[in-house]
């Protein structure tokens, strides 16, 4: 359905001047005029002359008509104007089916008493005055709605909701990396921008100027360094969408621009939010009758400009509200569908986003890992690697992150590789830290993007710790490893690593409530985001048929295959003094998972035995805990 048609739905109760303003305003823009009242049937009209108010099933059909004569009207991409009274929620709900993001709620609002006089001086109309108190008693006023005073002149009435009509659609805060290239995606899908950033004087001036200046497609967007007039260029139910500094900084910022806010307002945080914050912000603003939406956005700069994935949750009816905005600028995926879906209530959709960076940490982690092995035992130089990731990314390794490594291993300045010429030492922005505390309060072993994200501390902490810089890497004494076999183990702890991270997401649907569907999430991650791959959408397929990866027949019968080549993977690396703790890790947790000679039962003993904490018998199929005198 094309979107650049509008519906303009004047509403409010009978005698409020729906048909007169409609039919100016329909002249002034020169498009089609409906009036509801025609679309009613014969034995409505009965009703209502004989003074019996209609109920909720006499109106049904007519609410569909209407519907119908809007959803039509944006198949053509036609922009039409209908007056209806539309006096409640749900009549308003079945009349805005399939047209979000196209339809105008005009509410033409007065006293009874002014209303009653203008219908006294009506002729020929079927609404007697005597029903007029039924429609009073039914109205629920629409939050989110342009409202107009009729005490004011029909053309006054006219302009104010021609200037309604025509303000942004969306305000976007923060233009930083991923605020001005989401914009840019915006305006270029047709969408009308308002752009806010702080204004800091001699640090932060004219940002949004600039970009407006700067970027061809934002050249139609209104630029703000103001709170205020930012808020008032935007049509309401206004929709603002952050892409701010996390934490303190959101916080913050919220509590500037919410005395400018009115109720039914809408504002999204795509920022790298806490989900517990998420949580925390949605029922903070809900007491204000503002809905707030977190979502996660992955894909970078790139992504942002071109099509990211986006993960957002919150109340679901406000979702509804933004969702073909997030549609219309997500990446796609193999089917043409949005890369995009409604993950949860609450902070489901920060959380998700954490999870797919910890899944990101990890899959970082493994390829350096394996570049290490190629390079410091094999001794292979950094463009043949590439060369070797650029074969494996034609086959069912691909993935966004090996493609980026080739890219970055065949960089060169001067005659040096620029991976030589870069410190060896890891940042972060705390998601990987995230990811690991809520696995860990789940009680979900993650190993894997713990090991990714311990690696990062060590980088910054071996020199302090320790000057161990001279050790070389020791060739190991072995016949080095065939290509195969180090492919081979990646492939397997690239599996482990996707069933522990969404191993953490069914543990938190589980807990929270949440009911994640897996298989969506795996298809909004197959574009758009860092950790798109062909893995990803073997993904989609096996959360389709199972809510836990390793009980897909086709992932084991992999992971048996693969298992002996990860085993002699590490131990080739670490005979050979590398750091490989997401390889290890993986190794281990396979080991630990399938081991004949487990070792719980030992601490279980030790736990009775200094703190008498109990423990189960195997032959016990009641489940009895049992203390022991040591
Ligand atoms: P940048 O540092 O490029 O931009 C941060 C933006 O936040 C700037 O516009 C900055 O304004 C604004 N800001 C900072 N503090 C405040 C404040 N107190 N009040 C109002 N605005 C403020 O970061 P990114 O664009 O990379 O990231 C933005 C958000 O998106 C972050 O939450 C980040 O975690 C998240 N994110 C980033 C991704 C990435 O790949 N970079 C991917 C997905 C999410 P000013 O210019 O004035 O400093």
């Amino acid at each position: 359905m094309k979107r650049s048609a509008k519906i303009y739905l004047l509403m409010g109760v009978s005698g409020s001047g729906k048909t007169t303003i409609g039919q100016l305003l329909a002249a002034q823009l020169g498009i089609p005029f409906f009036d509801g009242d025609d679309f009613h049937s014969a034995s409505n009209i009965e009703k209502m002359k004989a003074g019996i108010p209609l109920d909720d099933s006499d109106r049904y059909e007519w609410l569909k008509n209407i519907n119908r004569i809007g959803n039509e009207a944006l198949v053509a991409d036609r922009s039409v104007i209908i007056a209806c009274s539309a006096l409640k929620k749900k009549y308003r709900e079945i009349i805005a089916e399939h047209m979000e993001g196209s339809i105008f709620w005009i509410f033409l609002q007065g006293s009874k008493e002014l209303i009653q006089k203008r219908m006294a001086t009506r002729k020929e109309h079927y609404m007697p005055i005597s029903l007029l108190q039924s429609q009073f008693d039914i109205l629920e006023i629409p939050n989110e709605s342009i409202k107009i005073d009729i005490s004011l002149d029909k053309q006054t009435m006219v302009n104010t909701i021609l200037e309604e009509t025509n303000k942004s659609t969306l305000g976007v805060v923060g233009l930083g990396v991923m605020g001005k290239s989401l914009a840019r995606n915006w305006a270029r899908n047709g969408v009308k921008l308002s752009l806010y950033n702080r204004y800091i004087k001699g640090v932060e001036e004219k940002v949004a100027e600039n970009a407006i200046h700067n970027y061809t497609e934002l050249n139609t967007a209104l630029g703000f360094v103001d709170v205020k007039p930012f808020v008032q260029s935007l049509m309401q139910p206004r929709i603002i969408f952050m892409m701010i500094k996390a934490g303190r900084e959101t916080d913050q910022f919220i509590d500037e621009i919410l005395p400018h806010l009115e109720a039914g307002d809408i504002l999204v945080d795509g920022g790298n939010s806490h989900y517990e914050d998420t949580k925390r912000r949605i029922a903070y603003l809900e007491k204000q009758q503002i809905h707030f939406i977190g979502t996660g956005v992955s894909g970078g700069e790139k992504g942002a400009l071109n099509g990211p994935s986006i993960m957002p949750s919150g109340p679901f009816e406000a979702y509804k509200k933004i969702e073909h905005l997030l549609n219309t600028i997500a990446a796609k995926d193999k089917n043409g569908k949005p890369c995009a879906a409604y993950i949860g209530p609450d902070g489901s959709g920060h959380f998700v986003k954490m999870i797919h960076n910890g899944i990101e940490y990890a899959e970082m982690q493994l390829i350096a890992e394996t570049y290490a092995y190629l390079r410091y035992v094999q001794g292979l130089a950094p463009n043949k690697i590439a060369d070797l990731f650029h074969e494996w990314n034609q086959g069912t390794l691909r993935s966004y992150l090996l493609e980026s490594t080739v890219h970055i291993l065949q960089k060169k300045e001067g005659d040096a590789y620029l991976i030589d010429l870069i410190l060896d030492v890891a940042g972060n922005k705390g998601t990987g830290n995230w990811a690991t505390i809520s696995a860990s309060e789940l009680g979900i072993p993650a190993g894997m993007i713990t090991g990714a994200l311990f690696a990062r501390y060590v980088s910054t902490l071996k020199e302090s710790v320790c000057n161990l810089r001279q050790q070389t890497v020791t060739n190991s004494t072995d016949q080095s490893l065939s290509l195969n076999t180090v492919k081979a183990a990646y492939t397997a702890a690239r599996i482990i690593n996707h069933q522990q991270g969404f191993l953490i997401l069914k543990a938190a649907s589980l807990e929270f409530k949440w009911d994640l569907d897996l298989s969506n999430i795996a298809r909004i991650w197959t574009n758009g985001c860092i950790i798109r791959s062909a893995l990803m959408e073997e993904m989609i397929i096996a959360f389709h048929q199972h809510d836990e990866l390793f009980n897909d027949d086709k992932i084991q019968q992999e992971i048996i295959a693969l298992k002996q080549d990860l085993k002699s993977f590490c131990i080739h690396s670490l005979a050979s003094d590398l750091s490989i703790p997401c390889h290890a890790a993986s190794l281990d947790y396979l080991n630990s998972l399938h081991a004949k000679h487990a070792t719980a039962n030992i601490i279980q003993a030790q736990r009775d035995f200094f703190g008498a904490h109990t423990y189960q018998k195997r032959d016990d199929v009641t489940g009895t805990f049992y203390h022991t005198e040591w």
